[in-house]
């Protein structure tokens, strides 16, 4: 067990079964059912440049409120205030359900995780973290959390339900997206990054499943599993294998660096198709991202492959973004020329791709999950409930 501790607190680290390196790895696993993709043409996607909506905050009533790290008053629910519908999205302890609330009939994505499976899996520090980092963040690019509650089987997480789906659908039935369409969600996860960074929060899970797309086609970022506050460096070993940057995967210290070599995987995956390194054996993935040689497509722009190549560098002294310019060197790197980056926080630009949504709860942007599951709210033992304290 690496007891990996450093300034902004020990780490738990978990050894999955099919890691068949024996190294200490909680890493999170991407669908392979998809993967090598089936390909359609970008062009049966492309909704262009649909009239942008606003966006009016909901206001869900909760059952009572509590008081949050930051101050804000939060809401406290109950399993009793939701109605649950389909899941959308499963993950190694838990899934996510759209729910719809009994108070005001809207519609929310509801995270639910099984203690006794984080306690399992050693992620009791990570949801933690994941809950508190939640609370703190409020970004036009990040997930919103309503509030949290448990019951005696599981902890439960209230968030917005974005329901235009993952971008990971997108892009495979795309193939691989045109320029100007990774520039547009590459920008959008940049300002993201750059909010959690200059709160010290590094992210650690950049992948197209957790980049969900609203109704009128921005980008939300989910997940925030692996999600720390991070004001020099850390060294647990966590991510997905094909964005791991090599430090990681080298058990060194790292730092704010991961979040921005991991924005260069996303690049890459999104005008390739495909990302950078792939092995299905994943000590043979940790070779190649260490051996750092990178096969560019000739369809790249040189402006990208250049960007590129300054994100995707093993050397620290040389990553665009840990630079003495921070994020603006990459911002100011002539990919991203034409970019005005305050209308795109404004949302004032036109999205690339409007997912189709017919109304307030359809999940049909989302891949169809076996609903079997345990009841939630049975009454059993509550071994757990000291661990998740704040939830
Ligand atoms: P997670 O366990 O947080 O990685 O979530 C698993 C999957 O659930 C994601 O990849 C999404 O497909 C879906 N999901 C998570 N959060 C939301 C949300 N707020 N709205 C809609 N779907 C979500």
């Amino acid at each position: 067990m690496s007891g990996n501790s450093g300034n902004g607190g020990s780490s738990s680290t978990r050894k999955t079964p099919n890691n068949t390196s024996g190294s200490l790895l909680a890493y999170t696993t991407r669908d392979q059912s998809t993967y090598p993709p089936s390909y359609n043409s970008y062009s049966q996607q492309q909704q262009l440049f649909a009239q942008l909506k606003a966006t009016h905050p909901h206001e869900l009533q909760p059952t009572s409120h509590q008081q949050s790290s930051n101050g804000q008053s939060r809401a406290k629910f109950a399993l009793g205030d939701f109605t649950i519908c389909r899941t959308l999205g499963t993950g190694s302890f838990g899934r996510v359900h759209l729910v719809q609330s009994k108070r005001n009939t809207k519609y929310y994505a509801m995270k639910v995780l099984k203690k006794s499976e984080v306690v399992r899996l050693k992620q009791v520090e990570h949801t933690n973290n994941e809950k508190h980092i939640l609370e703190q963040v409020n970004h036009p690019f990040l997930v919103n959390l309503w509030g949290t509650f448990q019951d005696s089987a599981n902890l439960y997480m209230v968030m917005d339900y974005v329901a235009g789906g993952e971008l990971f659908s997108v892009l495979r039935k795309s193939q691989r997206f045109p320029d100007y369409v990774a520039k547009f969600y590459a920008a959008e996860v940049l300002l993201a990054f750059e909010y959690l960074h200059s709160k010290d929060i590094i992210y650690r899970d950049l992948k197209p499943e957790n980049l969900l797309l609203d109704r009128d086609g921005h980008i939300k970022i989910t997940d925030f599993g692996f999600a720390k506050y991070v004001p020099d460096i850390t060294w647990t070993l966590c991510g997905t294998p094909d964005y791991l940057a090599p430090e990681i995967i080298q058990s060194k210290g790292y730092g704010k660096a991961v979040d921005w070599y991991s924005l260069g995987v996303l690049i890459f995956e999104m005008l390739a198709g495909y990302p950078p390194f792939y092995d299905e054996d994943h000590m043979r993935l940790y070779e190649k991202i260490l051996a750092g040689k990178i096969k560019y497509p000739s369809s790249f722009e040189s402006n990208a492959k250049d960007l590129l190549k300054r994100l995707l560098t093993a050397d620290l002294s040389k990553r665009y973004g840990n630079l003495k310019g921070g994020s603006e060197d990459i911002k100011r790197h002539k990919w991203f020329q034409g970019t005005d980056w305050d209308k795109l926080l404004r949302k004032e630009g036109r999205a690339p791709y409007i997912p189709q949504i017919s109304g307030d709860g359809d999940a049909s942007n989302f891949d169809v999950y076996p609903e079997e599951r345990e009841p939630y709210g049975a009454p059993c033992s509550d071994p757990y409930r000291e661990k998740f304290m704040s939830f």
